[in-house]
């Protein structure tokens, strides 16, 4: 990686001595929001002069954060970590079957901050910052724009809602990224879930873990156990991301009980072949967090230049089926557009069946049979 002067985790602005940037609170103090802050760290090009300017302009907002931009190659605009947070002009292009909202969000808003797409579970946007924005994110007409961390009595007719709807077991608190709020607000909303006997389990989508990891410590995830079954989800996309001080905060996170899956996104030029998708999948299972779900980006607005064909994912699945272990291998889903729901796709290896016989194709190539055991015999009486 090239060197040029960064303002990364290492660096210190004269006359600050006592900057502490092992505080999440100096690497939310300091993330680059402008474009003179980001010139001064990457070596910019036209493209993302313009994308900045863009979305300073009162588009999809920028901010990173030092850790982040720390792991950027600062000459290099190719770079995998580099075009997730650096926005550029090409996601002023719409190309066909782009959405504003493409999991139909808003249209199965059930109450204020609360979407349902599935009887059992819910989704709670809690807020709408994150520390890094993601230029590929499903939410990016909503998040950045300014309201916050949505304040208790807000999200009171949402606990209601959930209250009122026994069939809801699982409760997901997303945003925005709900870890940059503080903890206490954290702890609260958990609380206020844990309240209600019907929610079985509750999971924190967060990508705090990379772009912010100095924000998981144990006061946080102290707060986390306010619900008895929190599981965290995190969003780790390339193995770079498995930075020392993220190792740190996935170990944080595990030794206090808390269960880690990751969900990541197949980005074009960023992790959609299978060697850099397998370093990330074994990289997590080190760091105890199962890789879950492997999802099609969202056809978000401005995100044709990020994503890929579907066929990539299923040939980049056929690759690591038999190269990686089942807890390292997630599902490839896609998200249908409309907010229909999670369909799992993957390779055909079904090759036919006929007559009780099922042909299966394993990962060497080699056809097996799988014969059927014999249809159940009616039961015997007294058996
Ligand atoms: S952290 Fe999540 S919600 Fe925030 S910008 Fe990234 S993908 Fe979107």
């Amino acid at each position: 990686m090239a060197t040029l002067p960064m303002i990364g985790p290492e660096a210190t602005s004269a006359g600050d001595e006592r900057e502490d940037t092992s505080d999440w609170r100096w690497q939310s103090r300091h993330a680059v929001r402008d474009l003179e802050g980001l010139e001064r760290a990457l070596r910019l090009t036209d493209a993302e002069r313009e994308g900045v300017r863009r979305a300073l302009a009162g588009g999809f907002p920028m901010s990173i954060t030092p850790h982040y931009l720390g792991l950027m190659d600062p000459s290099d605009p190719r770079c995998p970590i580099r075009r997730q947070a650096v926005p550029t002009a090409e996601e002023a292009t719409e190309v066909p079957g782009d959405l504003r909202d493409p999991l139909g969000e808003e249209a199965h808003e059930v109450a204020p901050e609360l979407v349902q797409r599935y009887p059992d579970r819910v989704l709670l946007l809690a807020t709408d910052r994150c520390a890094v924005y993601c230029r590929f994110c499903t939410r990016s007409r909503m998040v950045g724009d300014g309201g916050g961390a949505r304040a208790l009595e807000r999200l009171e007719p949402a606990f209601r809602f959930i209250e009122a709807h026994p069939e809801i077991r699982d409760v997901i608190v997303s945003g925005g990224d709900p870890l940059v709020m503080a903890s206490s607000r954290v702890e609260a909303i958990l609380r206020r879930l844990a309240s209600i006997a019907h929610v079985g389990t509750v999971r924190v989508a967060t990508r705090a873990p990379v772009t912010l990891p100095q924000r998981i410590d144990a006061e946080l995830c102290r707060a986390l156990r306010a619900h008895p079954a929190t599981w965290v989800m995190t969003h780790f996309n390339h193995p770079r991301e498995l930075a020392p001080a993220a190792v740190d905060a996935l170990a944080c996170l595990a030794d206090h009980g808390l269960p880690v899956m990751n969900q990541s996104v197949l980005l074009r030029g960023i992790n959609d072949d299978a060697d850099t998708l397998e370093a990330l999948f074994r990289g997590l299972v080190r760091h105890r967090v199962r890789p879950y779900y492997l999802l099609q980006a969202d056809p978000v607005r401005g995100t044709g230049h990020l994503r890929t064909p579907i066929e990539t994912g299923i040939r980049v699945m056929e690759r690591l089926q038999g190269r990686l272990s089942g807890i390292a291998l997630p599902k490839l889903i896609v998200d249908t557009p409309g907010g229909r729901g999670k369909v799992p796709v993957g390779p055909d290896t079904i090759v036919r069946r006929r007559d009780g016989v099922t042909t299966l194709r394993t990962f060497r190539g080699e056809e097996v049979d799988y014969l059927d055991p014999p249809p159940a015999r009616a039961a015997l009486p007294g058996t």
